[in-house]
Formats: C-alpha cells, sequence, structure tokens
C-alpha cells in the first residue's frame, strides 16, 4: 500500500483569478475552437461542449438542438440502425459533424459498430465508452477500431491518470475522455472508494495528451456553468455534460408527475434503471453504480446552452481571454475553503 500526499482538488475547490483585460464586452469572446485530430489529421471546428451518451441524454433531438448552437452530441449506443437510418436521411454536414456513435467493448457491440459506420460512411466520430479504462481489453479494443477504421475520430475512455492517457492515445485514440467517479448520477465512489478529484483529472491528463498530440474530454462533475469555465480553465478541449443538459424536451423519456411537479427520470447508465432497461436486470456479481433521480421540467435545452455559454464568455472576460483557447493559459486557480453565498437557499 502506498499513499500519495499531494493535495488534489476538484471544482469546489477552486476559483479563477480575474486579471486585467482589454477586452469590452463578452460578446467579443469567441467560444469557437479548431481541433486537428491526431490520428487522422482530420479538423474541426465548433463550441467544444458535449452532450454525454447517456439514453436520456445523447438524444438524436437533442444532437439537433445542440449542433444548430455549434455544439457537439456523443449518442447513445442503444439506437439501432434503422433508427439511425431515419435519424440521418435529413441530416447535413454540420450535423454530422456534431455528433459520436458510442459503444461498448463486446463482440456485440464490435459488430454493431462495424455495420454503423459501413453503412452510413458520412460519421466521422467514433466514442468507445467503458467505465472503467483500465483494462488491457479495452486498449486492444481501441487498437481494433483504429486498424478497422483508420479515418475514424476515436474519443476513449474513462481514466483519470496520465499515463493511461497516453496508452489510450498511442493505440489509435485522438481523444481521451477523462473522469472516474464525479457524475451527477454516479455511485461509484460510494460504492467501491475508487476515484480521483476532477480538476486535478484534467491539469494532469491534459498535460500527458497535449504533449502527444492528443486531447482530453473532461466528463462528469461539471454542476454549473462556472465548472464548465474551470473545467477549461484546466486544460480540457472539450467538456461533457450530463446532469446539467438533463430535464429538458430533447431528453430521452417522458414528463411525468413526481411530487406535484413536471418531472423527467433521469439515470446513470450503470445504474438498476439502465440495467433493467438494457440487460434484463443487474448480473449477480455486480452492484448498480448509478443513481436514478427526477429532475424538474425546463423546457428547451436552448435557453440552457446560452446560459452556459453566457456564463463561460463572462468567464473569458474576467481572464481577458478573447477565444476559448487562450483561457487556460490566462487561467491562475485560488484554491477556496467557500464557494458561493448560500442565503437565500
Ligand atoms: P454529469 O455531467 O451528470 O456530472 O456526468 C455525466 C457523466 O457521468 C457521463 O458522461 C458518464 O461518464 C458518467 N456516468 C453516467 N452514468 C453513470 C453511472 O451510472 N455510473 C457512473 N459511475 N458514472 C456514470
Amino acid at each position: 500500500m502506498r499513499i500519495e500526499v499531494d493535495i488534489k482538488l476538484g471544482f469546489k475547490d477552486v476559483m479563477i483569478r480575474p486579471k486585467r483585460s482589454t477586452l469590452k464586452s463578452r460578446a467579443q469572446v469567441s467560444l469557437e475552437r479548431t481541433f486537428t485530430f491526431m490520428h487522422t489529421g482530420r479538423s474541426w471546428t465548433g463550441v467544444p461542449i458535449m452532450a454525454a451518451n447517456m439514453d436520456t441524454i445523447g438524444t438524436f433531438e437533442m444532437a439537433r438542438a445542440l449542433a444548430a448552437e455549434g455544439l457537439f452530441t456523443a449518442l447513445n449506443k442503444h439506437y439501432t440502425l434503422k433508427q439511425w437510418g431515419e435519424f440521418l436521411a435529413n441530416a447535413d454536414a454540420a450535423l454530422l459533424n456534431h455528433i459520436a456513435v458510442s459503444t461498448g467493448i463486446t463482440d456485440n457491440d464490435a459488430d454493431k459498430l462495424d455495420q454503423t459506420l459501413t453503412q452510413y460512411p458520412g460519421l466521422a466520430f467514433t466514442c468507445i465508452d467503458v467505465a472503467n479504462g483500465y483494462s488491457e481489453y479495452f486498449v486492444e479494443f481501441v487498437k481494433r477500431v483504429r486498424r478497422a477504421h483508420p479515418n475514424q475520430i476515436i474519443i476513449a475512455g474513462n481514466v483519470v491518470t496520465g499515463e493511461m492517457v497516453e496508452e489510450l492515445l498511442l493505440a489509435g485514440a485522438d481523444m481521451v475522455k477523462v473522469g472516474i467517479g464525479p457524475g451527477s448520477v454516479c455511485t461509484t465512489r460510494v460504492k467501491t472508494g475508487v476515484g480521483y478529484p476532477q480538476l486535478s483529472a484534467i491539469i494532469e491528463c491534459a498535460d500527458a495528451a497535449h504533449g502527444l498530440g492528443g486531447l482530453i474530454i473532461s466528463d462528469g462533475g461539471c454542476a454549473t456553468p462556472g465548472d464548465v469555465a474551470k473545467a477549461f480553465g484546466a486544460g480540457a478541449d472539450f467538456v461533457m455534460l450530463g446532469g446539467m443538459f438533463a430535464g429538458h424536451d430533447e431528453c430521452g423519456g417522458d414528463i411525468i408527475e413526481h411530487q406535484g411537479q413536471r418531472s423527467l427520470l433521469f439515470y446513470g447508465m450503470s445504474s438498476d434503471t439502465a440495467m433493467e432497461r438494457h440487460s434484463g436486470g443487474v448480473a449477480e456479481y455486480r452492484a448498480s453504480e448509478g443513481k436514478t433521480v427526477y429532475v424538474p421540467y425546463r423546457g428547451a435545452v436552448e435557453p440552457t446552452v446560452r446560459d452556459i455559454l453566457g456564463g463561460l464568455r463572462s468567464a473569458c472576460t474576467y481572464v481577458g481571454a478573447g477565444k476559448l483557447k487562450e483561457l487556460s493559459k490566462r487561467t491562475t486557480f485560488v484554491r477556496v475553503q467557500e464557494q458561493h453565498n448560500p442565503v437565500f437557499e
């Protein structure tokens, strides 16, 4: 046994220190970024915020709404080939460029991925997603997808440490998804004791990825637009959101009445709800590692997107970053013991 004693931080442990700036208004801030991906040489321009590949969040409806604002959606892996066909019949190039197909790593997943990418060659991004990205089998799977689909932009995760980010990039991933345990409906830290504070994970993993020409996606743990700004400030290239996009018209599931309030069900992909829905129940050898919650209905996602982007533009203005790209260079975090004033809570 060994103990690492240097301090690791989460979003709640820091604030971004304001800096002198020549910017007159937040309207001057550009949130678009252009990336060139290390294995394919393909490039992408957009606002690097991504809806999570969860049943309730990574939906075709969400993809249409977010792509209209320049944001990205990782579609959940449960759509059938037929559903993909119907969705893609009226998808333009801009939409195709803002979505990823998601897959697990079973043989069935591999077959379905091969069929989907063969049948719909316009799809450019593949997200290979497992809860624990530390297994050798997972690395082998990434290598196999890279070999079979050399032109795909591959996202792989999740991990939280630099050495594993490097291994996945060298195995063929262009982007690595970072985050174990910070999610709003995740109970991994409680059930297993395993995890890593998200802000430190981003800082360490971004450093490892950027050294090789790869990118990282901070996945999970953002509860406010301020957290999204902190994730970018720490060095994330993309930020993936689940809970912050929950409760909208574009989400999967019906609006239901819960305790007198119009609500939507939101659940983790390892929750009892998800496992019952997709695998016929929780297998005997494992525990559920996700929560099921009711989220108040919030209408269309577009005002929420505007709120997040407004906060992010404002954060850039506070540190004098005219472009999102400059935010991490201009970020100094201060360690704090308090975040906000709770008087009216
Ligand atoms: P959020 O933005 O809601 O804080 O986090 C979203 C992320 O939580 C997802 O992208 C995914 O990585 C993670 N997640 C989703 N469902 C589960 C689950 O059931 N268990 C765990 N451990 N993580 C989950």
